[in-house]
């Protein structure tokens, strides 16, 4: 049974099985077509020696012996020839004492009234006979019965029947270990893979099966096999490249509140002093409260647990609302800010989840822009999208910072980031809610201005 589990045995029984049914078909149409074929040139011959000596036979009364061996000396028990008169009495027979005939007066009967007749006979050598009538001038005129061995016909068909039985198995043999060298051959790329996969670890994602295989199918699993044995690697590092930062994010915080509350330890203190110990910690547990509910926000995410309560959404009034809560900060920073309205566009969107969005860009062009300075934020419809764009008048982002600045915890100055309390996720939350509406973000720098993101989203 366990070798039934190799399909390389598997695919060389059926191989051969079919081979098996095919082969048997095969010889036997072989066999029988070639016995029809024997049987009915025997016949054809006793039809025509039938023929023969009726032609020769003139006058049944007077048959000429010398003429009626024409067709050949006779072998005693291979051939004969008989003629009967008109009343069915036998006037010449050749086929000698030892392997006569036995009289057939049926057929001779039905020979004289015009049909004939074939039997087989079994004389110890077996023959077959065909009695048939013998005309002149439109007469029946008497009867021949010819003989014919049919030893030629069983011969042939035993050897055919000889090499039969020894090829079939024989090819069968051959077959069998053609089948299991060839599909050997083409499985031994598997054993290989098989092997190599067995090798590569969680551990070790950077190690690839990387087997020279030619472009079959095989090698297509093989290369399928790397393929995705990258993108497991890649998630992987991406995962504890995740967990490291948030790790580092977390610790930050909680370093600082260590070092200020131990040093607020080591003696008596003001209340003043206390207030503003305290005050410090709440910043830094407000950072963190920040930062863990940011994580949770893309564990959800990942995890495809966050249901989008989508509803008919007018993004103008949604735009508007984001403005106002981040109005006072921009008004204490002296920010201005700009509405700019391109038509009424209705939006099919979880409404929290979009004015997040829509918050966090505000809220980095706030932080970016400095003081004087002011935020455009326009919406429109066009091409069959939504279109949401933050610009503002701050440094913008480098140019080689651009392509990562959706990554997580990914901040173009860490330090700057930290004092203005950004933990470096704010964006990757922004490009996971346009994903998850089936839309994009994009950031771009517009010469001699600030940073511009461009939300798309599917229209109603
Ligand atoms: P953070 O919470 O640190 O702001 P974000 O994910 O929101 O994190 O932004 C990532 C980084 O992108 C920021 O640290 C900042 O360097 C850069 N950035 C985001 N918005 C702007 C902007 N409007 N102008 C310039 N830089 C920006």
């Amino acid at each position: 049974m366990a070798l039934l589990r190799s399909i390389r045995v598997r695919l060389t029984l059926w191989f051969v099985f079919l081979l098996a049914i095919t082969l048997a078909i095969f010889c036997a149409a072989l066999y029988l077509a070639l016995r029809h074929n024997l049987n009915s040139s025997l016949n054809d011959s006793l039809e025509s020696r039938a023929e023969i000596v009726a032609g020769l036979v003139v006058d049944v009364d007077h048959v000429d012996v010398a003429e009626l061996t024409i067709p050949g000396d006779p072998v005693e028990g291979e051939e004969f020839v008989r003629v009967f008169d008109s009343s069915g009495n036998l006037v010449f027979d050749n086929s000698g004492e030892k392997f006569r005939p036995p009289d057939d007066p049926a057929a001779v009967s039905a020979a004289l009234s015009g049909s004939r007749t074939r039997t087989n006979l079994d004389l110890g050598p077996e023959l077959r006979a065909l009695t048939a009538p013998i005309h002149a001038n439109g007469q029946v005129i008497g009867a021949v019965e010819v003989g014919l061995s049919t030893d030629d016909v069983h011969s042939t068909l035993r050897t055919l029947l000889i090499i039969i039985a020894v090829t079939y198995p024989l090819a069968l043999v051959i077959a069998s270990g053609g089948g299991v060298f060839l599909a050997g051959r083409a499985l031994s790329p598997i054993d290989g893979l098989t092997r190599t996969a067995r090798r590569i670890s969680a551990a070790d994602l950077s190690r690839r099966l990387d087997m020279r295989l030619p472009d079959d199918e095989v090698g297509r699993l093989a290369r399928t096999f790397d393929e995705m044995i990258a993108r497991l690697d890649d998630a992987f590092r991406r995962q504890r490249q995740f967990t490291a930062d948030a790790s580092h994010e977390l610790r930050t915080p909680l370093t600082a509140i260590k070092g200020q509350t131990e040093v607020a330890l080591q003696r008596d203190r003001d209340p003043a002093e206390y207030r503003s110990v305290l005050r410090n910690v709440n910043t830094e547990v407000d950072r963190m409260i920040r930062l863990v509910s940011s994580l949770l926000t893309l564990a959800r995410a990942d995890a495809h647990q966050v249901p989008l309560a989508k509803e008919d959404i007018s993004l103008g009034a949604l735009v508007s609302d984001a403005a106002d809560q981040v109005r006072s900060a921009a008004d204490n920073k002296g920010v201005s800010m700009r509405l700019r309205n391109g038509g009424e566009t209705r939006v099919t969107a979880d409404q929290d989840l979009l004015l997040q969005l829509i918050l966090n860009l505000l809220d980095n062009a706030v932080k970016h822009t400095p003081s004087g300075g002011s935020i455009d934020v326009s919406w429109s419809k066009a091409d069959g999208q939504a279109k949401v764009v933050v610009s503002d008048e701050g440094p913008g982002i480098p140019t080689e910072h651009l392509p990562r600045i959706f990554d997580r915890f990914y901040r173009v100055d860490k330090a700057r980031s930290r004092e203005g309390g950004g933990v470096g996720l704010g964006l990757s939350i922004c490009r996971w809610i346009a994903q998850a509406h089936g839309g994009t973000i994009q950031a771009d720098n517009a010469p001699g201005q600030g940073a511009t993101f461009t939300v798309h989203l599917p229209i109603n």
